[in-house]
């Protein structure tokens, strides 16, 4: 099973709003500026150790470098990265009409977790899984490996 992650306000939040992970050590904090949502370490862990595949998907267009070297940071290891640059080339590659902003049945995800709920929009009508986790949900690391084993039990 494949599970990706959108990164803006969804693993990378702000820390006024949002509880985070503790801030890397100097000189890293320098370099990767964004806070983790609390609870993101936990349960990508949890997620790899059940194997599942973890990745991350954002229309955003941060390399790919980048993104797997801040997780490295924090000691997981992503399966996968689709950034804005590689949707654009794989998803809407040279198709005449507009693709949706995610598409996550290409690259066979199972479930993605997002903030935006035109995504999940899209999921219903192009036919993927979507998960929309809220600002103010304390719970939500809880209700994704609820999802997962729904969705795994649903598989067998
Ligand atoms: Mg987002």
């Amino acid at each position: 099973m494949r599970i990706s992650f959108d990164l803006d306000d969804t693993l990378f939040v702000n820390s006024d709003k949002f509880a985070v992970e503790k801030p890397l050590r100097f000189p890293l904090n320098r370099l990767f500026k964004e806070r983790l949502r609390l609870g993101t370490i936990d349960l990508l862990e949890q997620l790899r150790s059940l194997g599942i595949e973890v990745w991350i998907y954002t229309t955003s267009f941060r390399s790919e470098r980048y993104i797997r070297g801040l997780f490295r940071c924090y000691g997981i290891r992503l399966d996968g990265v689709v950034n804005g640059k590689r949707h654009a080339i794989e998803v809407q590659s040279d198709k005449r009409e507009p693709m949706p902003s995610k598409y996550p049945s290409k690259y066979k995800i199972d479930l993605h977790i997002d903030d935006d709920i035109s995504v999940k929009q899209n999921g219903d009508t192009y036919g993927f899984r979507v998960m929309i986790i809220g600002e103010n949900d304390s719970d939500w690391t809880r209700k994704i490996i609820k999802r997962v084993e729904q969705i795994s039990q649903s598989n067998l």
